[in-house]
């Protein structure tokens, strides 16, 4: 585990989240150089105002997960992808857990009908 890579992840993360839109339908201006070119604008639909407190982070030498908490109380997941050109870390979605499954997928071992079996974000 690398604490200074994490803690980078994670203020970027924070930094993502502070210029995320609260209304928008297409990539805005200010985010264009913090997503993958990937990205899917669906994921503007999620509302996310501030990250109140990190729950779990996951980094290999390409991608990160890092989920947290906001401040609505909602678990949310934010995906990175490290580009290998800049060196940067690039969002490549930004989820909010699924809350008819809690991020399994799975209701009674059949498909999530909230999630489409993701877990996360809504169907
Ligand atoms: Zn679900």
């Amino acid at each position: 585990m690398d604490a200074k890579l994490e803690e980078a992840i994670l203020s970027r993360v924070r930094r993502i989240v502070a210029l995320w839109p609260a209304h928008a339908v297409v990539l805005p201006d200010q985010l264009q150089d913090f997503v993958t070119h990937d990205f899917e604008s669906v994921d503007l639909a999620n509302r996310v105002s501030a990250v109140a407190e990190l729950s779990r982070i996951e980094v290999t030498d390409e991608d990160a997960a890092v989920e947290f908490w906001d401040v609505d109380g909602t678990l949310q997941r934010a995906v990175l992808r490290r580009d290998m050109r800049e060196g940067e870390w690039k969002l490549q979605s930004l989820k909010f857990q699924c809350p008819v499954c809690f991020g399994t997928g799975l209701n009674d071992d059949t498909k999530c009908v909230g999630c489409g079996g993701i877990g996360w974000g809504g169907a």
